[in-house]
């Protein structure tokens, strides 16, 4: 398997870091901001909005008090609106992998790129966990990972002009053939979309958008399961099927995105030492804390009596932990203290304005 390697870098100072940028790690930015406590965002995904993007991004949701509908990806666009005044920084595409208690009572704080922080405090917002990409047990594929073969389509109009494959039945699988299939400067060459029956998991409006690009041989569907890769000079150059009807084909390919949705796993933060009940992170409900003081739970990876998976229980469970977490010790520097004005001022403007 190719491994790959990260620089050291120097660790970034802050307050607080947040594990996770799902819906309540998002409003969490905004109720430590309003204690003007600084946060930094880390989440394994390449964008923000975690269930809520990746696994309902186009349906409504109607319990989000003033809110009366949005879908799972209007709310993640709004949250990320309303902390924009507080500019966390964020670190996508990264899992937070490591987190340890220092000799001076902070937290050290590591992630799979080598991304590193020092904390006052930790809130892990990781919801059910980290979105693993479901792989294609195909032998002699995962060398190409990240060159060849994507399990996300964040990269998909880098591949312009090219041919690309795509692997699956999900909403992102048909999203990206129509993406890569439709007119435009991010137009793959050729786009063939592999899944093992003529069905697929979107609306009609979708299916309908497919269909077109189908019949004007802008996508072409192959029924089929991938069984082998086919190397040429050390590239990835085809996708061996299967098809239903027994025979194998070979699609030529340059880029393979592989579509098959997402495994959530706890991941690195079951061996952070929290107390857990059946996977989840055990808290107090006055605070949000964890059994290790200074590091908060909140959202879907937490239980307590009477949780609710859902996300004003969680936007709740964030207001609490800010207020636990409390305003950060006054530094007395006068660019900090102008930077802190500022923000305040940002906010408050804000706030008039929406
Ligand atoms: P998540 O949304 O799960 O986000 C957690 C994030 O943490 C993820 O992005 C993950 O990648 C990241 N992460 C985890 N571990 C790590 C790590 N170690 N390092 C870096 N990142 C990490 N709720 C409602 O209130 N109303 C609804 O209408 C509604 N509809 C739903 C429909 C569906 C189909 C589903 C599946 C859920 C629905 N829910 C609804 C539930 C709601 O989506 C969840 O309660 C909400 O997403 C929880 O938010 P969260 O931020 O705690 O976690």
């Amino acid at each position: 398997m190719a491994t790959r390697s990260f620089p050291v870098l120097d660790p970034i100072d802050t307050d607080v870091v947040v594990v996770g940028a799902g819906p309540v790690g998002l409003f969490q930015v905004f109720e430590l901001g309003l204690q003007e406590v600084r946060a930094q965002v880390v989440d394994s995904l390449p964008n923000a909005g975690g269930q809520c993007v990746e696994l309902y991004a186009d349906k409504p949701i109607y319990d989000i008090p003033a809110l009366p509908v949005a879908t799972g990806r209007e709310l993640a666009e709004k949250l990320l609106k309303q902390i924009e005044p507080f500019g966390a920084g964020f670190h996508l595409d990264q899992q937070v992998s490591a987190v340890a208690r220092r000799d001076d009572g902070r937290f050290d704080v590591a992630t799979s790129t080598g991304t590193r922080f020092i904390a006052k405090a930790v809130v892990v917002a990781g919801g059910v966990g980290s979105f693993q990409p479901r792989r294609l047990k195909v032998d002699g594929l995962d060398r190409f990972r990240g060159t060849q073969l994507f399990e996300h389509a964040a990269t998909l109009h880098e591949h312009a002009g090219k041919r690309v494959v795509i692997v699956g039945g999900t909403a992102a699988a048909v999203a990206a053939a129509i993406a890569a299939g439709e007119e435009g400067a991010a137009a793959a060459g050729s786009v063939t979309l592999v899944h093992r029956r003529d069905d697929f998991d979107a609306d009609e409006a979708t299916r309908a958008r497919l269909n077109a690009l189908r019949s004007s041989g802008r996508v072409e569907f192959v029924a089929g399961l991938p069984e082998a890769a086919v190397e040429a000079g050390g590239k990835l150059a085809a996708l061996t099927v299967l098809g239903s009807d027994g025979d194998s084909r070979d699609v030529p390919l340059d880029a393979l995105f592989v579509l098959l949705g997402w495994s959530p796993k706890l991941g690195p933060i079951a061996d952070w030492g929290l107390a857990l009940e059946r996977k989840q992170v055990v808290v107090n409900t006055a605070s949000f804390e964890t059994s290790t003081p200074g590091i908060f739970a909140v959202g879907d990876v937490n239980t307590y009596p009477g949780k609710q998976k859902l996300i004003v229980c969680g936007f709740h469970e964030a207001t609490l932990a800010a207020f636990a977490i409390g305003p950060a010790a006054p530094v007395h520097d006068d660019e900090h203290q102008a930077a802190q004005a500022a923000r305040r001022r940002a906010v408050m403007h804000w706030t008039v304005m929406h």
